[in-house]
């Protein structure tokens, strides 16, 4: 066996029927190899070898049933359709068909017997087969069933499931003659492993018997088998890239003790115990010869801006620049105004770069970022673009990450690397903050080329903001609250959400809502931002609503991040139940920020479904990030938590984080023996799993 030419390199040419062409249409989805073939696993499998009594079909399920039409009609609802009921001893189904030729209304008659194919779902009638497969059956000629569970493989054009099942099963014979590589080493297994042949024989092939609930859950022994490696190959890339760029090397940073203490004496408050911890972490990875790689995570309010000038000082400190970028003009503003008000009375100059700077301004503080003039230089992507230079920088921090996605990040890790970096003895050393908590196996994944810190503990003297959730029903209480909130001295948001990813409805809805307040509040100063304002029209209603000079401010989520306006006591959030929770904790983040006790109203629209008010439930029992984190992931799953910007990373064939994430404590160990004792299987490892579309290989 050991000699056997391995199914690694043996080319899907090989087998019968593949030409050029189809080639060409298996390389679309990266399948070259016999192996690629293999681990093409099936998405879930069709059960077509029994016949399911009618009364035992659960939504959602594929099933084959046998009975006699009942009735048959044409019915004109929202779309018109034949309806067929159809019974067998133990219940009734209907079958609904949306398009229907005039001769197959006439065949199913009452009394015709009929076997179907399709997948039940719930519908007006109870459950319902949309245009199930169907034959009409007699006493005589029994129809066969299969004898092996069907898979279903990932759609891809061109190339019919039948095709792929009969690829697959050649593909499978060649086990036999070939080597199929058992690339994680035995001593990294706990407990005995399948063989890899046998889990994926059984997985494109499962006999009839196999428990086809566990196949479709994911949970079998075999697909967990599969599962964990699948883990472990991502994980190893994420440690990879990790590893490429500590090699680079960067220069230790000693920690600047006196212009440390100098900044604490003028700063006006004092650290808590969990910033304290965690810029003692970031100062101990600046001192050493090799690139910081840090992610803080913090709730919303924790303190994160302060951490930041702390490492840019250490940066400053050692003769360097710093560089910290936000997702947002707005942000961006607020952290320059941060920045200027603590380290300029330390006689350091702070830059400043974004989108919409005059050119005039731009050039000179281009100039001053090149000449080592501005020593921190606060901005948003603009940092980051082609033609801007540093004279030497030696820290980026990237604030409020997860606004921008995993592969932003690595772009920007590319970007933030200087040309001349190798001669100024290596790379920028790197931090990453973010306030959207991530759950602790999410963040394992996702962030498993980072060292993270918590900071865990808000700043004293904050009361937890208040939560209740009320019916639009009752709105006109809601507003007179705001108006006597308003009256009081205090500050409101009102913050407008739609479905729709538009953000000119959006921005529709907001104006309507805003005229309408203004209408029923006379008396109170109504400001308004959206998307679609010009930045400079944005800029001064939040400067006018941070002044106090405004009210009560209606906005889009475009608030949603960072904005800090401590005399803000109330935001009242309409129709909470269309955004995620992650989302939702956010948005109330921007209360709360005060000393004077903060109230958030989530006004929905009712009814409200059981899952909505599940997630509003959520949102009043718990004001920390990181339990509703969790309860998100529960809810909606990782895809979701992570946003579609990061979905990319969680694209598994086969394994699901939210089923299988309790296999990466473990996941972790093997990764790092692997590393350490067998390096010579990651290559493949990561080859087989993550293919052509490894998006680490480069950085
Ligand atoms: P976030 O973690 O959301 O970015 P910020 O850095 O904006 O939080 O801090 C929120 C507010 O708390 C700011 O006004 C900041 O000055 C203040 N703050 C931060 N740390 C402390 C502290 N240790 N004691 C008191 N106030 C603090
Ligand atoms: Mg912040």
């Amino acid at each position: 066996m050991n000699n056997a030419p391995s199914l690694a390199k043996v080319e899907v040419t090989a087998l019968k029927g593949v030409g050029a062409q189809l080639a060409d249409k298996l390389a679309k989805i990266h399948i070259h190899s016999i192996q690629d073939l293999l681990f093409h696993l099936p998405l879930r499998y069709m059960d077509r070898t029994r016949v399911s009594p009618i009364g035992a079909v659960q939504p959602l399920a594929s099933v084959v049933i046998e009975g006699e039409v009942k009735a048959c009609d044409v019915v004109f609802g929202r779309r018109r359709s034949l309806v067929c009921r159809l019974q067998d001893g133990t219940g009734l189904i209907t079958l609904r068909f949306f398009h229907f030729s005039a001769a197959q209304k006439k065949r199913l008659v009452p009394g015709a017997r009929l076997r179907c194919f399709g997948e039940a779902r719930r519908g007006a009638s109870g459950l319902e087969l949309y245009h199930p497969e169907y034959d009409f059956i007699d006493a005589k000629t029994p129809l066969p069933l299969e004898s092996t569970l069907t898979p279903v493989y990932p759609a891809t054009e061109g190339i019919t499931q039948q095709r792929l099942r009969s690829l697959t099963e050649q593909a499978l014979a060649l086990m036999s003659s070939h080597s199929l590589e058992e690339l994680i080493p035995d001593d990294a297994w706990k407990r005995e492993p399948y063989p890899l042949s046998e889990a994926l024989a059984f997985l494109h092939h499962p006999p009839k018997e196999a428990p086809i609930d566990e196949l479709l859950s994911g949970t079998h022994a075999y697909q967990q088998r599969l599962a964990f490696e699948e883990l472990l190959a991502h994980h190893l890339s994420m440690l990879r890239v990790r590893q490429r760029i500590q090699a680079d090397g960067a220069r230790p940073l000693p920690t600047p003790t006196k212009l440390l203490e100098a900044f604490r004496q003028q700063l006006g408050f004092t650290l808590t115990g969990a910033q304290q911890r965690v810029a003692d972490e970031i100062a101990a990875d600046l001192s050493q010869p090799y690139p910081m790689l840090r992610l803080v995570q913090g709730d919303v309010g924790s303190g994160k801006t302060v951490v930041a000038a702390l490492a840019a000082l250490q940066a400053v400190g050692n003769g360097l620049q710093a560089a910290i970028m936000a997702p947002t003009e707005i942000l961006a503003e607020q952290h320059r105004q941060s920045f200027s008000q603590w380290l300029e009375p330390l006689g350091i100059k702070v830059g400043w770069l974004s989108g919409r700077q005059k050119v005039a301004e731009r050039r000179q503080q281009l100039a001053a970022m090149a000449s080592g003039e501005t020593q921190v230089i606060v901005g948003t992507h603009a940092l980051f673009q082609d033609g801007v230079e540093f004279a030497d920088l030696g820290l980026t921090i990237i604030d409020e990450q997860h606004r921008f996605g995993v592969h932003q990040r690595l772009a920007l890790r590319e970007k933030a690397r200087g040309p001349g970096d190798e001669d100024h003895g290596g790379r920028s050393h790197q931090l990453i903050m973010t306030a959207t908590p991530i759950p602790r196996t999410l963040a394992m994944s996702v962030y498993a080329d980072l060292d993270c810190s918590i900071i865990d503990e808000l700043p004293p003297g904050r009361t937890p903001v208040a939560t209740v959730a009320i019916s639009n029903e009752r709105r006109s209480q809601v507003v007179e609250r705001v108006r006597a909130a308003c009256l009081e001295g205090r500050q409101a948001y009102w913050v407008c959400t739609l479905i729709e990813e538009s953000e000119m409805l959006e921005a529709q809805a907001a104006e309507a809502i805003a005229q309408s307040l203004g209408e029923s509040l006379p008396d109170i100063r109504v400001g308004l931002v959206h998307g679609r304002l010009k930045p400079a029209e944005k800029e001064e209603q939040m400067q006018r609503f941070k002044a106090g000079d405004l009210q009560l401010l209606v906005a889009t989520t475009v608030i949603e991040v960072g904005v800090d306006v401590p005399n803000a006591s109330l935001m009242i959030i309409e129709n909470p139940e269309r955004l995620g929770l992650a989302q939702l904790h956010q948005l109330r983040g921007r209360v709360g920020r005060g000393t004077a006790a903060s109230h958030c109203v989530l006004l929905y629209g009712s009814p409200l479904s059981q899952y909505s008010r599940e997630r509003l439930k959520a949102m009043r029992e718990t004001n920390d990030g990181f339990v509703i984190a969790e309860k998100d992931l529960e809810l909606r799953g990782p895809g979701e938590v992570l946003g579609t910007r990061q979905t990319g990373e969680v694209n598994f064939r086969l394994a699901d984080l939210q089923r299988d994430g309790f296999l990466l404590p473990r996941i972790k160990e093997v990764a790092t023996h692997i590393l350490s004792v067998h390096p010579e299987v990651v290559d493949a490892l990561i080859g087989r799993w993550l293919g052509s579309s490894e998006n680490y290989a480069s950085v």
